[in-house]
């Protein structure tokens, strides 16, 4: 299974007097732009760092869920720390050490 390398969102802002949407890229944001609407110009803040965390459910097989829940931690808990394990062991392990 592949993995992306990358990511390429767009955020998005509104006109405050029309709620009208407008997309912009982090590289156009940090270009010091505004944005044209209503009649009035609307600066945007500049963005220092975005963060996207990936979720892989299927990569969290049943033997780590039932191990890791046997220590208490809810199923929400588990999913919540990013892991790359080549192993059941490897992922408990890696998962217990981020819980200290
Ligand atoms: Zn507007």
């Amino acid at each position: 299974m592949l993995r992306p390398l990358n990511y390429n969102l767009n955020l998005i802002y509104r006109c405050p007097q029309c709620q009208t949407p407008y997309w912009f890229s982090k590289s156009e944001i940090n270009k010091g732009l505004a944005f044209i609407c209503c009649g009035s110009s609307h600066k945007l803040a500049g963005i220092s760092d975005i963060r996207v965390r990936c979720y892989y459910d299927q990569d969290i097989d049943d033997k780590v869920i039932s191990i890791l829940r046997s220590y208490g931690y809810t199923l929400e808990q588990i999913k919540s720390i990013p892991i790359e394990a080549n192993s059941t062991e490897d992922y408990v392990k890696q998962f217990l050490a981020s819980q200290k």
